[in-house]
């Protein structure tokens, strides 16, 4: 098996300018998210969602027979993408 199909890296882009860097304080979970080039501010909840564009052409991508288990695990890595870290950083 293998499973390097099932590895997925969501982007977080912002709305406005396209970056990909945002900072926000990761303990408080309804500080507002801002984005590291054009200063536009949002809730984590807003940019999930305004993603979700992209996390559907993740999951096309993907392929139809793991739709339904890749949108929930992308949800989560978009959640995920959220800890450990002031800044979100990728590629
Ligand atoms: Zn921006």
């Amino acid at each position: 098996m293998d499973d390097s199909k099932y590895e997925r890296r969501v982007t977080l882009l912002c709305p406005t300018c396209g970056s990909d860097q945002f900072a926000f304080d990761d303990d408080d979970e309804s500080a507002p998210v801002t984005c590291s080039n054009c200063g536009r501010q949002t809730t984590r909840e807003a940019l999930i969602e305004e993603n979700s564009e992209n996390i559907e052409s993740h999951v096309a991508e993907i392929g139809e027979e793991v739709v339904a288990d890749a949108a929930k695990d992308l949800n989560k890595s978009l959640r995920d993408a959220f800890r450990g870290s002031k800044n979100i950083r990728l590629e």
